[in-house]
């Protein structure tokens, strides 16, 4: 299979411009994973090492069992087997689509070179768009023709380097969802650049979090939600209320009432319970936990979010209920905490 096993990575700009700092990650072939962080955490130059176009400092880059980078080994890009899916402007202007996805292409077969063109066209749904130039599609068509060059060499690893980031919002969901699709036909294993939360979650199978320079987490975008590894993590791959807490085996006992817990808290005895705005319910007084006064109530459409100031809890705790909503700001409300939290070290 065309697993891709990054492990012990260093690359430093400079003395003090520690880009990857030892990063370790496992991705399973056929599955499409995704690097997510913030910006300057290292994204870019990891997928630069494994691409080939950065030599690392330290480690191997091994992809289908082929070390890449090591030491003493530094294979060239075009050496690696790698379809690289840049951000816009990714397709030549003067070359027909056609032309754009043969570019990889070095067989001398014409024939066979044209077949895998319009297989690779059929499979990115844009069969009969071959004569067509660039600047005739729409943008997530043109991402599609960037995916079929990528994929038409049968490249072992496909890096997708934020590419729906100059689509605009209305297309983005549909493009990713039709490139996620691809992708699971052709059985390549790709990653996945991103710095966008949702953009992770619901596009790839994993999601690897990076933290300067390093992996602070590797999980399904499900595990990674409900059981992220530390409270920054939790933080960043979604709106998270924390407040303190006792454990007793696997039950937390906090101002919002005892709350069971996902993972067992491994001798913690005390520290942050993690919820989400969701788990939340608004409810009647008589059958709530925890009791508070609506200080802010904020309107999405899909939903809204209200902000609680609960008795005896210092803080203001965000609740995502279903919108629109009848509470106004200094309204009394009863609370209920649903599912299952987290138990996590206060951060020193
Ligand atoms: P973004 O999301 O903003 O693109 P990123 O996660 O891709 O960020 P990188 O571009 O990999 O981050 O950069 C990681 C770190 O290395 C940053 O601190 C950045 O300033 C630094 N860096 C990147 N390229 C260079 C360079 N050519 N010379 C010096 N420092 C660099």
């Amino acid at each position: 299979m065309n697993d891709l096993q990054v492990s012990g990575v260093v690359k430093a700009y400079g003395p003090g411009a520690t880009a990857l700092d030892g990063l370790d990650l496992t991705i399973q072939g056929g599955q499409l994973a995704a690097v997510l962080g913030p910006s300057g955490c290292g994204k870019t130059t990891l997928l630069r090492v494994i691409a080939g176009f950065l030599r690392a400092d330290a480690g191997t880059v091994t992809v289908a069992g082929r070390t890449l980078a090591g030491p003493g080994v530094h294979l060239p890009p075009e050496r690696r087997r790698i379809g690289i899916v840049p951000q816009e402007g990714a397709l030549f202007p003067h070359l027909s689509v056609a032309r754009n996805v043969a570019f990889g292409l070095t067989g001398t077969d014409r024939g066979a070179r044209a077949n895998r063109v319009d297989e690779m066209l059929d499979l990115v749904g844009l069969g009969g768009y071959g004569d067509r130039m660039p600047h005739e599609l729409s943008g997530g068509q043109q991402q599609r023709v960037a995916l079929a060059r990528a994929l038409a060499p049968e490249p072992h690893l496909i890096l997708l380097d934020e590419p729906f980031s100059a689509l605009d919002s209305g297309l983005r969901g549909a493009v990713r969802a039709e490139v996620r699709a691809v992708l699971r036909d052709s059985g390549a294993t790709a990653l996945l650049v991103t710095h966008d939360q949702q953009e992770a979650l619901s596009t790839a199978d994993s999601v690897a979090v990076v933290r300067d320079g390093r992996v602070a987490q590797c999980a399904a975008p499900e595990d990674l939600y409900q059981r992220p590894a530390d409270p920054w993590v939790a933080s960043f791959v979604g709106d998270a209320v924390f407040v303190t807490g006792t454990a007793d085996d696997r039950t937390a006992t906090t101002p919002l009432g005892r709350i069971p817990l996902a993972t067992s808290p491994k001798g913690l005895r005390k520290g942050l319970v993690l919820l989400r705005p969701e788990q939340f319910r608004l409810t009647d007084p008589d059958t709530a936990t925890a009791h508070g006064t609506v200080t802010d109530v904020r309107f999405f459409g899909h939903d809204c979010m209200v902000i609680v100031a609960v008795d005896g809890l210092e803080q203001q705790i965000d609740i995502r209920a279903p919108g629109p909503i009848q509470v106004q700001p200094g309204g009394r409300v009863g609370i209920q905490v649903t599912g299952d939290a987290t138990l996590h070290e206060v951060p020193a």
